[in-house]
């Protein structure tokens, strides 16, 4: 049986961070993905990360522009250390091999990006998030003695010593369907969001919320699940994002009749307004009839005001995927998106080094809810986000584990027993139940008509009543593969699971918050309410089926509320 100082759970950029900051603590560390790790869902990120690098900008500048972007309810402390931290991080980024851009003066290049109020985007041109993911794989080999890597195992449950603390999980080797119990003194959740509770999402087909719910099915409490990012530039025909990078180098939405519609709702900040205001505005100019493509459906993107020579040096993915998945030549003529889901504020709540209130487990990423993100994240904030709390979190356990002996998971055969019997009782279901895809794809559409950009009432009481039938059909929905080796069909149920988790936990916290603030907008309650909703809305199990629903604190240290305009 594997034991480890520190287990760390995804191996994208907040696992692999927190890996390598783990073993610079001395302890011993293992790592585990589903996937491999560069196939990990930081891979897609496009646009850049923030960092205020520039001399004549200030992390404070960077800090209040998360908090305004944050609709006032990120937490400010830990605002102040993701800020202040960044731009240390992304030179030792460079420092281990990133290759950011740099301009014509040999210094590092930055671009625009929503709400923020100067240039403070490194980026290495539209693949940043690939870049970092691949020099970080390469730090990791490079550690292997200290390391121990289990790529392609799917962690199924964790768990927990006879005092509550947990002390390991149990996962499946997807290559042959084994479990195996692995212990720790500590674990690291880093498995991402759950962005595939949506359809369409621009969110890759592994984001289904595991560590989420499995933190939360242990007790632990979710925080600002209600916030749920629609990124303004998402591709009409199948959701694939167009970067922000595109209007941070220029490019212009038009509405039906060819006006760049944003000087209405935001016009200091234009196209480059936080992305809740500037995916409201697009939804309201297509709900209002000035829409353009097919059924007016969409929102013109306009990229060919850009110059032809940049847009093919600093936003080539995006030309691909134009031509790839739309036909369109983005350097020619403009393309077609609308507002579509991408990033969830929420998750598992945690203090400024990662740890969750459950002694032994920690979460970083888009996992976790420390809320530097709050009501709305700013774009390239989330890279950032992943790393420093990765870090923080990967040291903080480490010293932890130092002089702790390793515990000892209660109960550990006859827990292995009962997961194996519950996997076979997967495989082992009768053709009667519905088709896995197809209970997903119910979940995704309802999610995407009444828990989207604007809300209410009746739509959000519709969508709790789908998800939890669709909860209990999930019980018995079928698996056709009933092999052992690369089981994905069985290992789509158990996400189905966890997805369906997650998505109760959103639609509850989105009918408790009867105000609008950052990504969600109520039409029944349109106004933010301070008096009443300056809180966060935490979401416990407590052994129960449903969420509990519960309160904390917003953070303030140096920036009150104020009337938020771009
Ligand atoms: C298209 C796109 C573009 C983006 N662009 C940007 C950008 O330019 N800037 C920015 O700041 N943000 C961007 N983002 C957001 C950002 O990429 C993500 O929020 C961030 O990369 C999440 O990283 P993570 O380490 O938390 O999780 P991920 O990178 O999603 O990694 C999760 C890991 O957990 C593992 N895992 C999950 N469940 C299990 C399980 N049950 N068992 C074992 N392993 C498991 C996975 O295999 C994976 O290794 C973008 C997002 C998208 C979708």
């Amino acid at each position: 049986m594997p034991a480890h100082d520190v287990l760390i759970l995804g191996a994208g950029l907040a696992g692999q961070r927190a890996a390598l900051a783990a073993a610079d603590a001395g302890a011993s560390v293992a790592i585990m993905s589903k996937v491999h790790p560069v196939r990990s869902h930081s891979v897609a990120a496009a646009g850049g990360i923030n960092a205020a690098i520039n001399p004549a900008d200030d992390w404070r500048s960077h800090a209040y522009d998360t908090v305004k972007g944050s609709d006032f309810i990120g937490d400010q402390d830990a605002i102040e250390v993701m800020c202040r931290e960044a731009p240390h991080e992304v030179m030792h980024l460079e420092h281990i091999g990133v290759t950011f851009h740099r301009n014509e003066t040999g210094a590092l290049d930055l671009r625009a990006f929503g709400g923020a109020s100067t240039k403070r985007t490194a980026y290495v041109a539209d693949i940043t998030g690939q870049a970092i993911l691949h020099v970080l794989y390469e730090q990791l080999m490079k550690y292997h003695e200290r390391v121990d890597r289990y790529e392609e195992w799917f962690t199924t449950s964790l768990l927990q010593d006879e005092t509550g603390a947990v002390s390991g999980c149990i996962a499946r080797d997807i290559r042959t369907g084994t479990l195996e119990i692995f212990t720790a003194k500590n674990v690291i959740l880093a498995t991402g969001g759950a962005g595939q509770c949506f359809k369409p999402t621009t969110n890759g087909l592994i984001c289904t919320g595991d560590g989420i719910a499995q933190a939360y099915r242990l007790g632990a409490p979710l925080m600002d699940m209600e916030m749920v990012q629609y990124h303004p530039t998402c591709l009409v025909e199948n959701g694939f994002l167009i970067t922000e990078g595109a209007r941070g180098e220029g490019a212009h939405l038009l509405n039906a009749n060819g006006e760049r519609f944003m000087e209405k709702y935001a016009p200091n900040k234009m196209e480059l307004a936080s992305r809740d205001v500037v995916s409201r505005a697009e939804q309201t100019e297509i709900n209002e009839g000035r829409g353009v493509g097919p059924g007016g459906v969409g929102i013109y993107l306009d990229i060919t005001v850009v110059p032809k020579k940049r847009t093919l040096e600093a936003l080539r993915e995006i030309v691909n995927i134009g031509k790839d998945f739309a036909g369109v030549d983005i350097t020619r003529e403009p393309i077609l998106i609308r507002p579509g889901q991408h990033y969830i504020m929420g998750g598992v709540k945690t203090d400024i080094d990662g740890a969750t209130p459950i002694e032994g487990l920690y979460a970083a990423g888009e996992v976790a809810c420390v809320s530097v993100h709050g009501g709305n994240r700013l774009g390239a904030n989330s890279l950032l986000d992943t790393l420093i709390f990765g870090r923080r979190a990967g040291e903080h356990a480490a010293q932890r584990a130092a002089g702790m002996a390793q515990p000892k998971p209660a109960a550990q055969q006859a827990r292995l027993n009962d997961e194996q019997a519950w996997v076979k009782s997967i495989i082992d279901r009768p053709q009667t139940g519905r088709r896995i895809a197809e209970i997903k794809d119910e979940l995704g559409t309802e999610m995407n008509r009444n828990v989207a950009v604007f809300r209410e009432q009746a739509g959000l009481e519709h969508a709790l009543e789908v998800v939890r039938r669709l909860k209990e059909e999930a019980k018995t929905a079928y698996v056709d593969d009933k092999g052992s080796v690369f089981n994905q069909d069985v290992l789509g149920a158990i996400e189905l699971g966890y997805m369906l988790d997650c998505a109760e936990c959103t639609v509850v916290a989105a009918i408790e918050r009867k105000e609008s603030r950052g990504a969600q907008f109520r039409t029944d309650y349109p106004e933010r309410n301070d008096e009443v909703w300056m809180k966060h809305i935490t979401l416990s199990r407590n052994g129960g089926d449903s969420p509990e629903i519960d309160y904390a604190p917003v953070t303030i240290t140096q920036w009150q509320p104020e009337e938020r305009k771009y």
